[in-house]
C-alpha cells in the first residue's frame, strides 16, 4: 500500500483501525504481495521454494521478532505479533514527537510538537511492551481510533515494509544456499527448522533488505527517505523488545545499535542527494533512541514496584483471610487482576504464575487445603478475559490448579 492509499483510505472514512490492520499486524499477506509485485526477480526466486511457496504468519511470542524458515515444500516468515503491536505504538510516540515529515497532511505549521501528548505516547509504549514481553507474549489491549494519524500509519507501514524485506533477504540467501537448515526452533508450540544463524548473515539480510526495499520505492515513485526511516522504526522497535528479553533474540541476531550503523552507511553510499533523505531517520532516530533509553529504565522500575505492592496485598491478605467474606476474596482478586492493565503485566503474569505453581508446603499438606496466597492468585485468575488465558505462557495450561 503506498502512503497515497493509506490517505485514500483514511479520506474515505475507513476505521484508522482497519487502517492500522492492513499496514501492519494481523494482515500482513497483502503487504507481501505488494512489496513481490515490486520486486519480479524475487517473485520468480521464490518459485523454487516448493509447492507452498512463500507464506507469512503472524503469531504471539516472547522469543522472536521475525524469523523464516522453510518447512519442506516452501518458507513461513513468521512475524511477532507483540512487534506489530509495539511498532503502531512507537510511530504513536514518534508522530507525537516530530512536527513535520513529507507526504503527510501534517507540516511545519503544525506547530512544536506536542510534548504532553508524546510523553503520554512514552507511557503508553512502556505498558505495550511489558505486554508484549511478559506472559502473555502480546499485548490485550486495545488503542482508540481517535489517537491513530496518518503520520504513524506511514511509518509503521514503512517498517513493516522494511521488516519483511530483510526476512526476504533470507529467503533469498536460503534459495541460493548460502543459508541452511541446521537447528530446529520452537516457535510458539510448532516445531520449525531454524536457519542457521550467524550475525554476518544477518547482517547480509539488513544489506539485501534495504536494497530491494529501495527497489520497491523506487518502483512505487514514493521517496527513498522511507527506506532509512523504516529500518530506524523497525530495529528500534525491535531493540526495544530485546532490552527487555535478554538472552533470546539478543542472541539470535547482532545488536540493532550495530545493524543501524551498518545500514545507515550503506544509504550513505548511494549517488543521490542520500544526506538530506537520511536526516530525517536522523531526526527520528533521535526520538527513537531516547524512546529506548526511558523504556530500558521504566519496565524494570515498574516491574520492581508492582512485585513490592503485591507483596503486601498478598501479606495482608494472608493474615486477614480467615475475617474475609467471599465478596470480599472476590473483589481483592480483581484488584489484582487490574494491576495487569494499570501497573505491569510482565510482573503480574510472573507473580502469579509463581504463587500457582508453588510447591505446596509443610502447611498447605498437614492442612490438606491451599495456602491464602494461592487462593489470592486463584481470585486474581478468575477475573482474566478467556482471550488472556488462552494465549498466557505458562507452562501447565492456562488455567493453573484451578478449584
Ligand atoms: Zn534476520
Amino acid at each position: 500500500m503506498t502512503q497515497d492509499k493509506i490517505a485514500g483510505l483514511l479520506d474515505k472514512g475507513v476505521p484508522a483501525h482497519l487502517v492500522a490492520q492492513l499496514v501492519s499486524g494481523s494482515m500482513l499477506a497483502p503487504v507481501l504481495q505488494e512489496l513481490l509485485a515490486a520486486l519480479p526477480d524475487v517473485t520468480s526466486a521464490i518459485t523454487s521454494l516448493g509447492p507452498a511457496g512463500l507464506v507469512v504468519e503472524e503469531r504471539g511470542s516472547s522469543t522472536i521478532n521475525a524469523l523464516t524458515v522453510p518447512t519442506g515444500d516452501g518458507m513461513v516468515i513468521v512475524f511477532n505479533a507483540g512487534l506489530s503491536s509495539a511498532l503502531m505504538s512507537v510511530c504513536a510516540a514518534v508522530s507525537r514527537m516530530t512536527a513535520s515529515l513529507p507526504g503527510t497532511h501534517r507540516d511545519a505549521s503544525a506547530g512544536d510538537p506536542d510534548l504532553h501528548s508524546a510523553a503520554g505516547a512514552l507511557m503508553e509504549l512502556a505498558v505495550l511492551v511489558d505486554w508484549a514481553t511478559s506472559r502473555a507474549r502480546k499485548p490485550i489491549h486495545g488503542r482508540s481510533d481517535a489517537s491513530v494519524t496518518e503520520l504513524e500509519l506511514t511509518m509503521a507501514h514503512h517498517a513493516t515494509r522494511f521488516g519483511l524485506c530483510h526476512e526476504l533477504g533470507h529467503v533469498l540467501a536460503f534459495v541460493d544456499q548460502r543459508e541452511q537448515v541446521t537447528e530446529p526452533v520452537q516457535v510458539e508450540t510448532v516445531v520449525l527448522d531454524a536457519l542457521q544463524d550467524g550475525w554476518e548473515r544477518e547482517h547480509e539480510a539488513d544489506r539485501v533488505g534495504l536494497k530491494l526495499y529501495r527497489q520497491v520505492l523506487a518502483v512505487e515513485q514514493e521517496s527513498q527517505c522511507w527506506a532509512p526511516i523504516g529500518a530506524e522504526v523497525f530495529l528500534q522497535t525491535a531493540g526495544m523488545l530485546e532490552d527487555q528479553l535478554p538472552g533470546s533474540d539478543v542472541n539470535r541476531h547482532p545488536s540493532v545499535d550495530e545493524r543501524l550503523v551498518r545500514l545507515r552507511s550503506q544509504f550513505l553510499e548511494v549517488d543521490e542527494p542520500a544526506d538530506d533523505l537520511a536526516s530525517l531517520a536522523a531526526d527520528i532516530r533521535r526520538h527513537l533512541e531516547g524512546g529506548r533509553g526511558f523504556l530500558r529504565e521504566d519496565i524494570p522500575t515498574r516491574r520492581t514496584s508492582t512485585i513490592e505492592v503485591l507483596d503486601d496485598m498478598f501479606s495482608l491478605y494472608g493474615k486477614a483471610e480467615a475475617q474475609l467474606s467471599e465478596e470480599d476474596k472476590i473483589g481483592l482478586g480483581r484488584q489484582v487482576a487490574l494491576f495487569l492493565t494499570q501497573r505491569s503485566a510482565g510482573a503480574t503474569l510472573d507473580y502469579l504464575h509463581r504463587k500457582l505453581w508453588a510447591p505446596a508446603s509443610a502447611l498447605e499438606v498437614e492442612r490438606g487445603r491451599p495456602s491464602p496466597e494461592r487462593n489470592l492468585a486463584q481470585y486474581a485468575l478468575g477475573w482474566l478475559s478467556e482471550e488472556m488465558l488462552e494465549c498466557l505462557d505458562w507452562p501447565d495450561g492456562p488455567r493453573g490448579n484451578r478449584r
